[in-house]
Parts: C-alpha cells; sequence; structure tokens
C-alpha cells in the first residue's frame, strides 16, 4: 500500500498541472500588457493577443531547461521590453514571436503573412542574430556584421536581443556549467557594452553583476554578502549626509527624490582589481542621485538650482564638474554630476537630474525612439546609427577588422569636440585631430595635412578633450600615409585610411614595376623572376611588391643599376660594400671644424692658439665668444649665450680668456638649423633649393623626420658668419608650412 501511494505521488509530480499552468500563463500575459506604458491602439492590442496566442501554440510542449513552460520565456522578454525598455507594440508582438522561426514550425513567411513585413523583418535579424558566436573566427565575424545591418536598419532588433540575453542571464542557473560560461562571457563581450553604448545603464548594469556571478561564483557571493552587511552603515551616512540638502529643497519647493545607490558588484570587483585595493577600500564609494520630480519649462535652470544648494552645504571639487544637460552624451545621456567634501572628508558623487532625465539614464535614447516612417529629427541615437551603417556598407573592410574597431567604438568613452563654427561633434575619448577631419568628412580626412586646436597648430596624433575647438588644415595634394593608422581610433577613419593606402599602393606598384622592366631592358637584362628577386634582395624589400612601391615612391632609386654587371641577361651585384658608418652630425661637426681652425685670434695679446670649437654651442664668426681653457682638451670656444657659458664664467674665471674673430674671412663655418612646419608634398625640395641654389649655400646634410603629419628637419650647411646665417633662416620661414626655424645648439 505505501508502495502504490508512492507511485501515484510521483507520478503526478512529474505530470505538470497543465490546467494551473493555463492559468499561470494567462496572469503572466496580463501582466505583460499592464507593463506596457501608454495609450494602446486597438489594433496593437489586437496584433499583441494575436502574437500571444500563436507563439503559445507554437511553443505548445517545449519546456525551458527548468523545466518550466517554454512560452514564460518569450512573455518575460516581451515584459522587458516594455518595462525597463519601454518600447512599444510592435517590439512586444516581435518579443513575443521571438524565438518561434528558429525553435518551432513557423516559418518567416508565416509572419510576414499574419503580422507584415516590419515585424518579419525584425524576427529575421533575431533569428539570424541567435545563431551566432561572437569569436575572432572571420566566418561569425562575417555574420555578425549581416546582423548589424539589420540592427542598422531597425534598432529594435537589438533591443529585443539584450531583453532576450537578460531574461536568459536572468534564468541562467538551469544550465550546465560549460553553457553558463559560455553564455556569460558572450554578455560580458558583447551585450554589457552594447547595452551601455545604447544607454541602457541598468540592463547593463544588472548584465554585467550576472556575467560576474556565474563566471566568479565565490567572488561574486563574497562581495554581494559584503554589502549586506554595511548596508546599514551606507544608509545612516547616506541620510545624515542628505539632510541638509533635503531640508533646503523642501524650503525652495521642489519634489524629488534622493537615491544613494551603491556601486555594482561588478564595478566594485573591477575597482578591486584595477586598482589593486580591498572591498574595505571601495565599498563606500557611491552616488547620490537627487531625482527632480514635476512638470517643469525649465529643467536646466532647476538642476542648477539643485547643484546651488548642494554646494552651499558642501565644498565642490571644481575639477569633477559634469554638465551632461548642456551637452547630453551620444547615447542620450543627460544629467549634472558634482564631487563634494562630505563633513568625514569624503568625497561624495551627486547626480542632479529630472524624472525625465533618469528614465533615460535607466531605460535609454530608445524609450524615446519614435519609430515612424517620416524623416525624424536628428537625434544622437540616429547619428550613431548612421555611423554605423556608413561602416557595414563599406565593402573594402574586412569583418574581422570590422568587429574589432566596432568594439573598440562600444567600450570607449566618448569626448565633445567643436568644429570651428561651435558645430558640436561626438568622438571617442583618445580620438585624434585626424579622426575628427575624417569624421567631419572622408574628404577632409583624406586630404588633413595639420590641424590648429584651440587656434595652436598641433600633430595630428594629439589626443583631443572634451571642449577642444578644432581646424582642419587640408591641402589637394595630400595623401594618407602608412603611420596615421597608428593614431586614429575611430572605426571610419580606419577604414577610410586603409581603403585609401590599399589604393595608392596598387596605383605605385603598377608604376614601380614599369620603371623596373624599363631599367633591366636597357641594362640588356632579362626581365625575368630570378633577376627580380635578386633585385629585392639587393634593395633589401620584403617583397618585389615592396621593392615596385618603393621605387614609384622614390625611396628606391632604379638609376642606382647603372653600370651594374649583366652576364648572360643575368644581373650581377659586386660584393656588399661596407656600410657608411651612422655618425651623427656633431661627429661631422667636430672633423670639419678641426680642419680650419685658425680663423680666431684668442687672449688679450690676440695670439693664434690652437683651440677646438665646442660642440655645445656650435659658434661661427661674427658669434660673441669667448675662450675657455680646459684640463685636458686646450682652448675650447663656446658662445656667449652658451648654455654652460654662465657656469663656467661664474665658477672658473681664471680660466676664461678673450677670443675674437678674425674679421671677414673665406673660410666657411658649418652651421645647423633645425626647422619644423606641417608636412607637405615638395617641401624638402623647396627647402633643399633655397638652402643650396638660392643661397649660393654648400649643404653638408639635410635630414627630415615626419611624425605625425609634422615635420622636423635638420639642416647642416657651410655659412661666412651670422648675418650669412640669419638671412638663411630668415628665407627658410618664409616657406610655405614652416612653422619654426631656429638654429642649433641655441
Ligand atoms: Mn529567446
Amino acid at each position: 500500500m505505501t508502495q502504490v501511494s508512492v507511485q501515484r505521488a510521483g507520478t503526478t509530480k512529474s505530470v505538470p498541472d497543465e490546467e494551473r499552468e493555463k492559468t499561470e500563463i494567462l496572469n503572466r500575459y496580463r501582466g505583460l500588457l499592464r507593463s506596457i506604458r501608454g495609450e494602446r491602439t486597438q489594433e496593437e492590442t489586437r496584433a499583441i493577443r494575436k502574437a500571444f496566442n500563436i507563439a503559445v501554440e507554437a511553443h505548445k510542449g517545449q519546456r525551458r531547461k527548468s523545466g518550466e513552460p517554454y512560452i514564460y520565456h518569450p512573455i518575460a522578454v516581451a515584459r522587458i521590453c516594455a518595462e525597463e525598455i519601454g518600447l512599444g507594440g510592435t517590439s512586444v508582438v516581435c518579443a513575443l514571436l521571438h524565438d518561434t522561426v528558429e525553435d518551432t514550425d513557423l516559418t518567416l513567411e508565416d509572419v510576414r503573412d499574419l503580422f507584415g513585413p516590419n515585424v518579419a523583418n525584425i524576427i529575421d535579424g533575431l533569428t539570424k542574430i541567435s545563431g551566432l558566436q561572437f569569436t575572432s573566427d572571420s566566418a561569425q565575424a562575417e555574420n555578425f556584421r549581416k546582423v548589424l545591418l539589420t540592427l542598422a536598419q531597425d534598432v529594435r532588433v537589438i533591443l529585443i536581443k539584450l531583453a532576450d540575453r537578460l531574461h536568459n542571464m536572468r534564468t541562467l542557473e538551469g544550465m550546465v556549467r560549460d553553457k553558463q560560461l559560455k553564455i556569460a562571457s558572450e554578455t560580458q563581450f558583447l551585450y554589457a557594452p552594447m547595452a551601455h553604448r545604447l544607454g541602457l545603464y541598468s540592463i547593463k548594469t544588472e548584465l554585467e553583476d550576472l556575467a560576474l556571478k556565474f563566471k566568479e561564483p565565490v567572488i561574486y557571493e563574497e562581495i554581494s554578502s559584503k554589502l549586506k552587511k554595511t548596508e546599514a552603515v551606507r544608509k545612516r551616512f547616506i541620510s545624515r549626509f542628505t539632510l541638509p540638502i533635503r531640508r533646503s529643497m523642501e524650503h525652495e519647493g521642489f519634489t524629488f527624490e534622493v537615491k544613494g545607490r551603491p556601486k555594482s558588484i561588478h564595478s566594485i570587483y573591477n575597482k578591486m582589481l584595477t586598482k589593486n585595493v580591498t572591498f574595505e577600500e571601495v565599498y563606500d564609494v557611491f552616488a547620490i542621485r537627487i531625482i527632480i520630480d514635476g512638470e517643469s519649462d525649465n529643467e536646466k535652470a532647476d538642476c542648477w538650482k539643485v547643484y546651488s544648494i548642494v554646494t552651499d552645504h558642501y565644498q565642490p571639487n571644481p575639477d569633477r564638474l559634469r554638465d551632461w544637460i548642456s551637452i547630453p552624451k551620444v547615447n542620450g545621456y543627460e544629467s549634472l554630476h558634482t564631487t563634494v567634501m562630505s563633513p568625514g572628508g569624503k568625497w561624495v558623487e551627486v547626480q542632479i537630474r529630472t524624472r525625465r532625465m533618469d528614465d533615460i539614464a535607466e531605460m535609454g535614447l530608445a524609450a524615446h525612439y519614435r519609430y515612424k516612417e517620416s524623416a525624424e529629427q536628428n537625434t544622437a541615437l540616429d547619428d550613431w546609427m548612421s555611423q554605423v551603417r556608413e561602416v557595414l556598407e563599406d565593402p573594402s573592410s574586412n569583418a574581422i577588422d570590422f568587429v574589432n574597431d566596432f568594439k573598440l567604438n562600444l567600450f570607449s568613452d566618448e569626448i565633445v569636440v567643436f568644429t570651428p563654427r561651435g558645430e558640436m561633434r561626438n568622438l571617442p575619448s583618445n580620438a585624434t585631430a585626424l579622426d575628427f577631419a575624417f569624421d567631419i568628412h572622408s574628404q577632409v580626412g583624406r586630404q588633413c595635412i595639420g590641424a590648429k586646436v584651440n587656434h595652436k597648430l598641433v600633430p595630428l596624433s594629439q589626443p583631443l578633450r572634451s571642449g577642444d575647438q578644432i581646424e582642419v588644415i587640408t591641402s589637394k595634394k595630400q595623401q594618407p600615409k602608412e603611420d596615421w593608422l597608428n593614431y586614429v581610433v575611430t572605426a571610419k577613419a580606419r577604414q577610410k585610411i586603409k581603403a585609401a593606402l590599399k589604393e595608392q599602393k596598387k596605383k605605385l606598384a603598377v608604376v614601380g614595376r614599369e620603371a623596373m622592366q624599363r631599367k633591366l631592358r636597357e641594362l640588356g637584362a632579362k626581365v625575368d623572376d630570378r633577376n627580380i628577386t635578386l633585385l629585392t634582395e639587393h634593395f633589401k624589400a620584403n617583397t618585389s611588391t615592396d621593392l615596385y612601391y618603393n621605387i614609384a615612391r622614390g625611396r628606391t632609386h632604379v638609376d642606382g643599376l647603372d653600370g651594374t654587371l649583366v652576364r648572360n641577361g643575368r644581373l650581377v651585384f659586386p660584393k656588399k660594400a661596407s656600410q657608411e658608418n651612422d655618425r651623427s652630425l656633431e661627429d661631422i661637426v667636430g672633423e670639419i671644424r678641426g680642419n680650419d681652425a685658425q680663423a680666431l685670434v684668442i687672449g688679450e695679446t690676440l695670439q693664434q692658439l690652437e683651440y677646438k670649437l665646442s660642440s655645445c654651442c656650435n659658434p661661427i664668426p661674427g658669434d660673441d665668444v669667448f675662450g675657455f681653457i680646459t684640463n685636458n682638451e686646450g682652448i675650447k670656444i663656446h658662445r656667449v649665450n652658451c648654455p654652460n657659458a654662465v657656469q663656467l664664467m661664474s665658477n672658473f674665471a681664471i680660466r676664461i680668456v678673450k677670443a675674437r674673430w678674425k674679421g671677414k674671412d673665406t673660410v666657411e663655418f658649418l652651421a645647423g638649423i633645425r626647422f619644423s612646419g606641417i608636412d607637405a608634398v615638395g617641401l624638402v625640395n623647396k627647402i633643399t633649393s633655397i638652402i643650396s641654389h638660392q643661397h649660393n649655400v654648400n649643404m653638408r646634410s639635410i635630414s627630415f623626420e615626419s611624425n605625425d603629419g609634422i615635420f622636423e628637419g635638420k639642416v647642416m650647411a657651410f655659412v661666412h658668419d651670422t648675418d650669412h646665417l640669419n638671412s638663411l633662416m630668415e628665407k627658410l620661414r618664409r616657406v610655405n608650412g614652416v612653422r619654426m626655424v631656429e638654429r642649433l645648439g641655441t
């Protein structure tokens, strides 16, 4: 008897109570309907009911890993869409249907017939997205890109996907361990940043916390239990801290809410890791939020009024004032942040915003995003979407690069900068002037030769800061350079530069190859692979394409081959000549100086003595000079304004001797000039010709270093005296693009 009853109990348990489940499904459905905000048209209500019925039917008999009816999941996802993201009827319909095409007999065609093309397109995007894994595998990256194309057409695809992911994370308990890890990692890697980028702060935070919970359960539990233990202390502090503020605000007639939430578990853990501190050192770091209720015509003024109240009571840190109200973030975030000193000597961040701003901050701009056919006003989210679309539609971009670039943009914070006319542009932090140029227009980017930030000339690589005003300087002759890739951070700039470089290289390689073939024929050598290989080695190029490219760029000169031995059509190179040693300019100066050392007379009696010109200030005739008797190098001549002179003259007055130039001499002296400016095509040529032809100066050496579009050059040239040198420098200053000219060793 006992056995029978056990048997019966077991049987009853394993067959779910269908009636009870039906009631529960309906209850959850009603809860979903209640959670949808705002007015609903009859048509929408009908569509939602239809979607619900179809989903129930399609998922009939399916169960989740936890044993619950599968339909609980789409209902929950739909509810997150409505309640936590603030989406409307169409999204609720799509959320209810989101797993049908993938997991049931329902086809996309069925959905299109039943609900029209809009819903079908969203379901299509959702179905594709769910099949993806976000690793660095190229086929999957390509898939990801395709889906993002869909996303760019309708942002609801990604929003519903986020709701789906959030519910899966909330119910991850039932999964096996390796599935948990995979889903949690994906969430951390892609969905949390995406939620952040779209301004869904609370979803982002929850996703991060849940990911940590499953990836690092021990740490998660530890932090979460410590947070619970310290809750009372925190509450007491917040209540004491906010008391005077609350009183003043009530006095001013504000209705408001004050929240003081601790940081998320994930962010506490992150801080502990990155700053290498203990829980005790970070747990009490939190922000106090003041939310102003009620309708207001002037939200901005209200927020600043509250700011004034807060700072009446507590001393603010002027460096930590953030005004996201005048300039909202790209994802729509608006808030006024200040950090003030609490009586206990601790900095406390206070966030001031209206209820509307708080809604956007919690649920994202998506909550307020309208999906009408007509062209809407350009919201910041639109801008972001159109950027994503632009990158996606670029056929030259490679899928893996794209994913990486996209991730880059997802993770980065942003800055706000201005055009010369005061137009605002949002860029990721660490964006450079070059990123800015490409952000304005790809043409502007490609022809960018320099930029003025706040009216000052800066290298293209200089990271911009919020509030900078940037003027881009362009030249029609400019072309994108390879090193540009080292200092752009935006996906758009990277794509455009890479595409342009590829194009350039292709064109140039053809030109270079032709020049090479011409030269081979001229030398009577065969144009064949063997000779090309010999040449590639001879010119130390990695590949023949690189060689052609270098020839076309003028880095490698085919004329250098004149006189090369050719035997039976084969090039014969002599044994490698020993390399010219790389001596510094100073060495060369020193050597040459030593040769004509008789231009000075030294001492009271103006004797002809052996002397050396010092290398620290490079004196030339015309300079005010003095001699210094050294311990073991004889007399050294310094300029009076030499940086070392003051010290020498004050400490060793007794070893100073007079020195004077013997008047105009035919001897030429080597002098160095350093100059810098904006790198432009043909500039080296211009400078060289000024020095050698126009001024009749004999140039010893010239070196150029181009860095981020700013060049620095050094010229060593023979001059007669300071007058000669000065007039040469004056001419150089007048060259277009040259910004600074100075004598070496001043
Ligand atoms: Mn799902």
